[in-house]
This record gives structure tokens, sequence and C-alpha cells, in this order.
């Protein structure tokens, strides 16, 4: 009998463990699942190699891994000047550039869970406001370059939960941050022009390659234009280099005015520019160069040097199906030297066929 009952006994505290077993295993798959989760996401952070595509691993692919209502992410200078240079599509909803009216910049300046109201309405301006927050500063050395922050429902995030899940993610995200944000920086000084902000000669030949595959693709052409200030050398020699700099600045902005954004402007050489047009019906292409050569003399009359008349020279070519870059720059490059041949202050056009 007693035997009987040591037997049930000890059949009743099996099963009891056998339960609890059960219960820890479960425990233990859910917890790896979401650490692999967890790690997915990481990798998927680190992988980010621009800053459009980080931006919205930070915006969606997080808050939606971690099963959170939103995420917001505030970007301070100076990771809002490179940021701003995102294309308008790059720039998911939710990140704010610049720290926006009533957000104090000193009091978050560690990780903070809980209830912060009223500042998720700064934080989460285009959602509804979460009712707890988990808001990381993201800083690179001593570099604060914003702070990203989480929204949840109830109370998901309070101040007693531990941090160091958060603290690895903010190091991660500051340092993908910064590496994008550098990388863009580079592309940006590799292709453009540092005295005028213009496209370099670089970035028009990228430009120029992408203009003839289209024009390949879609059986449609552009035009070629050269531009090249007229007597610019004697002008540097008369009023000084720097006064010939700030020539060359109030050239490319006219240029940059006179044009739509869709066409290409570059400075490719010390007073020559490049333009790519979309347009090649010859009133429209002939009334853009004349607006382009009457755009140099308004630069020139606003440097308030009454002798000065600025001018330049422009060859236009139309490319031709088939043609390459090269050979239709070079057609440009033959009707600027006949413009400069034939008195100057002129636009020559290549013959279109
Ligand atoms: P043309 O009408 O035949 O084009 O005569 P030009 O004097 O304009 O042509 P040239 O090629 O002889 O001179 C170009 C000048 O542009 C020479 C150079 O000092 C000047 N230049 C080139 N790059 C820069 C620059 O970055 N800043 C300044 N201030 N001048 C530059
Ligand atoms: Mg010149
Ligand atoms: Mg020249």
């Amino acid at each position: 009998m007693k035997a009987d009952q040591e037997c049930q006994h000890l059949s009743n505290e099996n099963a009891r463990l056998r339960q609890q077993l059960d219960i820890l295993l479960s425990q233990l798959r859910s917890n790896e699942a979401t650490l692999r989760a967890l790690q997915h996401l990481e990798l998927e952070i680190l992988g980010c190699t621009h800053l459009g595509e980080l931006l919205r691993c930070l915006m969606m692919t997080t808050p939606r891994t971690l099963g959170l209502h939103a995420a917001s992410l505030l970007l301070i200078p100076p990771a809002v000047e490179v940021a701003a240079l995102l294309d308008n599509g790059d720039c998911p909803k939710g990140v704010t550039i610049g720290l926006p009216d009533g957000l104090p910049s000193t009091v978050f300046d560690r990780i903070t869970l809980g209830d912060y109201q009223p500042y998720h309405r700064v934080w989460f301006p285009l959602s509804r406001p979460p009712q707890t927050v988990a808001l990381m500063p993201l800083r690179r050395g001593r570099v604060q370059l914003g702070w990203y922050a989480l929204g949840g429902d109830d109370q998901r995030f309070t101040p007693d939960q531990s941090t160091d899940f958060l603290a690895r993610m903010a190091v991660i995200m500051s340092t993908c941050l910064d590496n994008v944000i550098n990388h863009v920086r580079l592309e940006q000084m590799a292709l453009s022009d540092p005295l005028t902000g213009l496209d370099n000669r670089r970035a028009f030949d990228r430009r120029l390659a992408e203009k003839v595959a289209q024009a390949e693709r879609y059986t449609r052409s552009f035009t070629g234009l050269l531009l090249d200030i007229d007597h610019f050398k004697p002008i540097n020699d008369t009023y000084g280099h720097p006064f010939g700099d700030r020539a060359l600045v109030a050239v490319a902005q006219a240029l940059k005015r006179a044009m739509r954004t869709s066409d290409v402007v570059a400075r490719i050489g010390g007073e020559e520019f490049a333009l790519l047009l979309d347009e090649t019906r010859h009133n429209a292409v002939a009334n853009t160069a004349n607006r382009l050569r009457q755009a140099i003399i308004a630069a020139g009359a606003t440097l308030s040097v009454r002798e000065l008349t600025l001018t330049a020279s422009l060859g236009v070519a139309y490319r031709r199906p088939g043609e390459t870059g090269d050979v239709l720059m070079a057609r440009a490059d033959a009707a600027l030297y006949q413009a400069k041949q034939t008195g100057r202050n002129r636009i020559v056009f290549a013959a279109k066929h």
C-alpha cells in the first residue's frame, strides 16, 4: 500500500516536472526565435549601404520586428546637412530633420524608458502618440546624431526594465547612420565641384552615360551643350583670381536657375560648363541656349564692375541615334570652337544629321 502511494507520488511528480520542462522548453524556443529575429534585424541594419535604405529599416522593419506601435527618428546637425541631400522619395515618414520646438535636447542624454508625456507628441508627430516610449540617444563619439524612439502601447516600456539590448541597438544604429552619412558625404564630394556646387566632370560623364542608355531604351533623343566664358583669362588677370572665382559662382547659379531641375548642369573645366537638355525641338533648344547666353550677361552685371561685360559662347549638338556620349560632346565642342572663331558671345548648332 505504502509502495503504491510512493509510486503514485513519483508518477505525479514526474508529470509535474515534465509539464514544467515543456513550459521551459517552449519559453526557450520562443526566446530563441526572438533572439534570431533580433539578430536578423541587427544584420539587416548593419547591411544597409545607403542612407535611404537604413532610414527605411529603422522606421519600418525595426518596429515591425519588435511588434511595436511606431518608431521615430530625430536627426540633428551635423547629420541634418547630409540628410538634406537625400532624394525626397528616400526619406520615410517619421524622420524629423532638425530639433523640433519643445524638445529639451539636454534632458534625454541616456536611454529612457517609460511614460514621458507630453513629449510623445513631439517624437511622434505623424502618428497617434504611444502610451510608453523607449528613447535612445544616437551618438558617435562626442557627436550627437539625434534620437531614435520606439513607441509601445500599455506598459510596454517601464523605467525598471533592462536597457542592455537597447544600448546595443543604439550603438549599432549610430555606427551605421554615421557610416552611411559619411558615404553620402564622400560621394557628394567626389561628384561635385567644390567652388560652385555643380556636378563635376565625373558626375557629368555618369549622367551623360545614363542619358545615352535611356535614349537608346526609349528611342528618344536629347541635346548636349558646351558653354565657355569668353576672355576669362584677362578678367582674372585684371581683377584677380578671387574675383574670377566669384564670377564663376555667379555664372553657375545663373545657369542652374535658367535650367529645369531635371536637366544636367556641370562645371567640367575652369570656365567651361556642360549641359544636357531632354528637349530636342530646335526652337525650344535655341530659346534655352539664348536664355543661358543672356543669363551669363546678367550674372556679369551683378558683379558690380561697370566696365566688365561677361559673355559666353555655346556649342550645341542634338544626339543622333546610336551616337555615344563622347562623340556627341565632341560635336558640341567643335560647334563651340566655331562660336569662338566667329566672334564669341554666340551660339553655334552642330549639324542635326
Ligand atoms: P576664350 O574666350 O578663348 O575662352 O578665352 P579665355 O581667356 O576664356 O580662355 P583661356 O582658356 O585662355 O583661359 C581660361 C582661364 O580660366 C584661365 C584660368 O586662369 C581661368 N580659370 C580656370 N579655372 C579657374 C578657377 O577655378 N578660378 C578662376 N578664378 N579662374 C580660373
Ligand atoms: Mg574661355
Ligand atoms: Mg576654356
